[in-house]
């Protein structure tokens, strides 16, 4: 039987309330024992080794943390006796942490990301049958290589592109127009597609250990944001993701700031406040191309990128080769 470490950082799967009910709980109260213990099926699937690493509501994740947990992660992996990784986390930041991990795991193990939309203490909690199938998804063979996963509601997402489309419903993950890399049904597991973008084993980001991120921040544009939104930002972050409208879009008085401060060497990723396309470079938004294009990563996952494309380099054009590939 394989051996797969489950690492537990909290959120909803871990969360507790009023028995039976699925509101007022908090997320990261139950420890993974107690969880494990109730999905017995999960023993004739896998030896199980836990780590307890943290125990928090997602919503308290940032970069030391996923750092933390990459670094434990790429010792676990090194393990011969480990077969593969089973991170239960919060769902609310999950797709940032995916994105980090991907980047940063150096394995060709499978890693699988799960957690819940009702906490455990609810009638009809998802937790255990995802944790049940990403434990199995973790044992299969096709799962190596495929870079970090995501398990939900009986769907393989990549940990690139999964991003949390609900905040209600249990089924509450999507990629949009990527689809999805595969189904399970009970412990079978059934994949269809792959990520084409360069993940883990092969990431330039997984050679390195780190110690912090440069700072890199949001910022939102909406019809008559004012401009000092950047220049504020820009006091102490390196690098700005442009949360624009359509194409990645803005305003004229937000395009003369972007341009006087990549003249400063601030580094601008245009992305979208919109649910689905791409961001291109654009000659009328951004006439110079001081900006780097987002393509279809999310603005909280283009900033994971940047973060630590940053730690590499702060010329733009080698930065703009990084967010073609990866
Ligand atoms: N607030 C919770 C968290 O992200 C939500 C969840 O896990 O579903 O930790």
């Amino acid at each position: 039987m394989k051996t797969i470490a489950i690492v537990a950082t909290g959120g909803t799967i871990a969360g507790t309330g009023k028995q039976g009910k699925t509101v007022a709980y908090r997320a990261g109260e139950m420890n993974v024992d107690e969880i494990i213990q109730s999905i017995p099926m999960i023993q004739d699937i896998a030896n199980i080794k836990e780590y307890q690493l943290m125990n928090i509501d997602s919503n308290e994740m940032n970069p030391q943390r996923w750092i933390e947990l990459s670094r434990i992660i790429n010792e676990i992996v090194q393990d011969e006796h480990i077969d593969g990784v089973v991170v239960t986390h919060g769902t609310d930041t999950l797709d940032e942490t995916a994105y980090f991990l991907t980047l940063t795991i150096h394995s060709a193990k499978p890693v699988v990301m799960t957690g819940a939309m009702r906490p455990a203490t609810a009638t009809s909690a998802d937790g255990p049958y995802n944790l049940y199938q990403a434990v199995c998804l973790a044992t299969h063979e096709e799962a190596h290589h495929q870079g970090v996963m995501g398990l939900f509601s009986n769907t393989i997402y990549s940990g690139r592109d999964i991003q949390k489309v609900n905040n209600y419903k249990i089924d509450a993950f999507d990629q949009k127009a990527f689809g999805c890399l595969g189904y399970m049904q009970d412990h079978e597991v059934y994949f269809f597609s792959k990520t084409f973008k360069t993940h883990t084993l092969n990431s330039l980001f997984s050679k390195s250990s780190y110690h912090d991120l440069p700072s890199v921040g949001i910022v939102y544009f909406y019809a008559g944001a004012s401009c000092q939104l950047l220049y504020d930002m820009a006091k102490n972050h390196h690098g700005i993701i442009l949360t624009g409208s359509g194409s990645g879009n803005y305003s004229e008085e937000w395009l003369s700031a972007i341009n006087d401060l990549s003249s400063q060497g601030i580094i601008f990723v245009r992305c979208s406040r919109v649910a689905q396309g791409i961001v291109f470079d654009d000659d009328i938004f951004d006439p110079h191309h001081y900006c780097i294009s987002g393509n279809t990563l999310t603005p909280q996952k283009a900033r994971v990128l940047l973060m630590l494309a940053l730690t590499q380099t702060t010329k733009r054009e080698e930065i703009r080769k990084i967010f073609n590939e990866y």
